[in-house]
């Protein structure tokens, strides 16, 4: 069967979606605050139910809150084509970051809806939870636990800085899903997303068919030292804890530097007991430690290491830490990325191969399903921010690429 190629998605209709649901953790600033399970969740998460299915989808939702939008194709005997990406926000994130990958996956549906249009495969829109990392850590943790990379038990039992678990956040919110978590509900899956980097708005290039994710290492590090007086305490005498995180904090820049084009990043302390004329004695910080190749990542992770014990050993420091997250370096199905390229030729624009520098569910998808996914621009390559902006017409081609990615793999199901 020919690929049909006449199906056009609404720009209009799409860009609509992603403002209607920003209302729910809209900040003053513009952006979105709706941390993983929050209250402003589940007002996203009922507003995806219900617009899904209006559209004909049938909602699954299992054990770690995923949600899974199904619409019908003309053969039940096929897995779905599934696409999709996530709804939770950083604190000060923006309006396009997940959002748009999911909001995208409904509109292809309400196209197909609208146009009577029906696929060989069943089309699936899947609503990752907890991508961010932000509230629960780490990140992508429930597309992790779908592809049986993180356990249910510890997924739900991880507590946030307050204590609450994600398994009793869902629970409040409604969506501690009633179906088991089985890694087998679709059989190919597409993401789009904005490139969060400023390659493609830089080259003037409207599609990124993104060729795989660098490998991501997270730690937590506890460095204690002794609580002193700032006036009383001579400098010889000191067990400074931040004086010990500073070191490590400029280490791990050098070697980002060092290590291009890898990247390393300290981006949460806490000082304690962070009063003005004390001396720390305890600081817990994160470190964020990211190279396409995981044997340079290896040595990354080593000379963070070596520096942690240096600066522990210069300020009389105890050291506690953990590796508390991997996303291994990961390559997208060629298959797949054809059919991007294809998706995007049909719609008479340009692609450019490219890698994904953040992390991503389908990151964790790729070595159990042919996966692949698509990048569009967003302004000044800002993202993680309340500023965080893309255009509709590049929203637009994306989710375009997107259908016509998806016709094409379908065909090929015959
Ligand atoms: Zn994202």
């Amino acid at each position: 069967m020919a690929t049909q190629t006449n199906l056009s998605i609404n720009p209009r209709r799409l860009w609509d979606s992603i403002h209607d649901t920003a209302r729910f953790g809209a900040t003053p600033k513009g952006g979105l605050r709706r941390l993983a399970a929050s209250a402003e969740d589940k007002q996203v998460r009922d507003w995806l139910a219900a617009a899904c299915e209006a559209a004909g989808c049938t909602v699954a939702i299992d054990h770690c809150g995923n949600m899974f939008a199904t619409y019908p194709g003309r053969r039940p005997d096929l897995k779905p084509i599934a696409t999709g990406s996530h709804l939770d926000t950083q604190p000060t994130g923006g309006k396009f970051d997940g959002i748009l990958g999911v909001l995208a996956g409904l509109e292809v549906i309400r196209t197909f809806a609208e146009m009577g249009y029906q696929t060989n495969a069943p089309i699936m829109v899947v609503n990752w939870t907890n991508e961010e990392g932000s509230r629960f850590a780490p990140a992508m943790q429930c597309s992790g636990v779908y592809a049986g990379a993180l356990g249910l038990e510890d997924a739900l039992a991880t507590p946030d800085r307050e204590g609450v678990t994600l398994g009793e956040a869902l629970e409040a919110i409604g969506y501690a899903g009633g179906e088991s978590v089985r890694s087998d509900r679709f059989q190919a899956l597409f993401e789009l997303h904005i490139e969060q980097g400023p390659i493609l708005e830089a080259e003037g290039i409207t599609i990124g068919a993104v060729q795989g994710v660098q490998g991501i290492r997270w730690h937590e590090v506890t460095l204690r030292g002794q609580d002193a007086h700032t006036g009383a305490t001579p400098m010889g005498m000191r067990r400074d804890a931040l004086c010990g995180m500073a070191a490590v904090v400029c280490a791990l820049q050098e070697i980002g530097r060092r290590h291009a084009p890898g990247v390393a990043s300290v981006g949460m302390a806490e000082c304690r007991p962070n009063s003005r004329n004390v001396v720390p004695g305890e600081v817990f910080f994160t470190a964020d430690i990211r190279h396409p190749d995981e044997a340079v990542l290896d040595e990354m992770e080593a000379a963070f290491l070596a520096a942690l014990a240096e600066a522990a050993a210069a300020n009389g420091l105890d050291v506690e830490q953990r590796r508390n997250w991997h996303s291994p370096a990961i390559a997208f199905d060629a298959g797949m990325i054809e059919c991007v390229k294809l998706g995007a030729e049909k719609a008479g624009l340009a692609t450019r191969d490219m890698l994904s520098g953040a992390g991503h569910d389908a990151a964790y998808l790729a070595p159990l399903v042919p996966t692949a996914m698509i990048f569009v621009p967003c302004e000044g390559g800002i993202s993680h921010n309340e500023i965080e902006a893309a255009t509709l017409e590049d929203c637009g081609a994306g989710t375009q690429v997107l259908l016509n990615a998806i016709l094409e793999y379908d065909a090929r199901l015959g």
